[in-house]
């Protein structure tokens, strides 16, 4: 099947009020161009610099989200034009996004990474630290950024129940946090959750943004 045929196999798929994040990262722009041409324009990488050289070359209406960990000194190649970054953990990388954002005069999305795998490796942040974030003083000041959601990813395995289990904790997080920090904010109301092997259940279980790479543009070299 092409990239386009995937696209709308997967398009197909998608529960009312989710949307595709097309994660492109490794693939050529001419891969992202075909699935451009058959109608994608919001798409996912997570190398900063990859992402900049890509979006110089592509059309200037794609929506660029930073789904990858993302190291404060390289937020200055994405500011300029990241529509939203999902994996915020720390005050200070907010801090630095604030910082390029009022550089460039504009107002960056972001989304607060959650730890909810098993995994030791997977960055993210737990609930009590994410509260200490949300109630710190210096967040108060950051007017170039707008938080719009929480974002997560499960455990890599073959057992459902458990994949299952972390989305819905995510899900309960997301809920908390609405309730206590953003009663007021319509903007707060992303949650990022779901790729190629789990989209299905993270949309069961409440995903507004689904994050899918290699259903898409085929497999990745190890990256
Ligand atoms: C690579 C990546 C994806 C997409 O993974 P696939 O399994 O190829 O769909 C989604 N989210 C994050 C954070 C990633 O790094």
């Amino acid at each position: 099947m092409s990239i386009a045929e995937r696209l709308a196999a997967l398009k197909n798929q998608l529960t009312k009020g989710v949307q595709l994040v097309a994660v492109s990262k490794t693939k050529p722009a001419s891969a992202i161009a075909e699935a451009y041409a058959a109608g994608q324009r919001v798409f996912g990488e997570n190398r900063p610099q990859e992402m900049q050289a890509k979006a110089q070359e592509l059309p200037e209406d794609i929506e660029w989200h930073m789904i990858g960990h993302l190291q404060s000194n390289k937020v200055k190649y994405i500011a300029a034009f990241v529509s939203v970054i999902h994996s915020v953990d720390k005050l200070s990388l907010l801090e630095e996004i604030n910082k390029r954002a009022l550089q460039h005069n504009r107002t960056i999305d972001v989304l607060l990474q959650m730890h909810i795998a098993q995994e030791e490796s997977k960055f993210g942040m737990t609930l009590d630290r994410v509260k200490e974030l949300l109630n710190s003083q210096a967040l108060k000041t950051l007017e170039n950024i707008r938080i719009v959601g929480v974002m997560g990813m499960a455990t890599f395995t073959e057992d459902e129940s458990i994949v299952r289990k972390e989305f819905q904790q995510l899900k309960s997080i997301f809920d908390t946090l609405k309730s206590t920090h953003f009663t007021s904010a319509n903007s707060f109301q992303q949650i990022s959750m779901g790729m190629s092997g789990d989209y299905q259940i993270a949309m069961q279980e409440g995903s507004t943004l689904i994050r899918v790479g290699s259903k898409i543009f085929g497999a990745r070299e190890q990256h």
